[in-house]
């Protein structure tokens, strides 16, 4: 089950496999869906993770 969790005031949603966050519950689904099959991480959605984007707003 994906993680809802509080960060400054904004929902993200955490894979419970491998921990990362996302603004978009989707994702935190098709990563946690890959981690779970292959035990490990898909790159192409990890780059989606809060933990691995720029933050290039503000
Ligand atoms: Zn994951």
């Amino acid at each position: 089950m994906v993680e809802i969790t509080q960060e400054n005031n904004k929902e993200l949603y955490q894979c419970e496999e491998c921990g990362f966050h996302y603004q978009d519950k989707t994702t935190a689904e098709k990563c946690e869906a890959w981690c779970k099959e292959h035990k490990s991480c898909n790159i192409e959605i990890t780059s989606h993770a809060e933990e691995n984007k720029q933050k290039v707003n503000n």
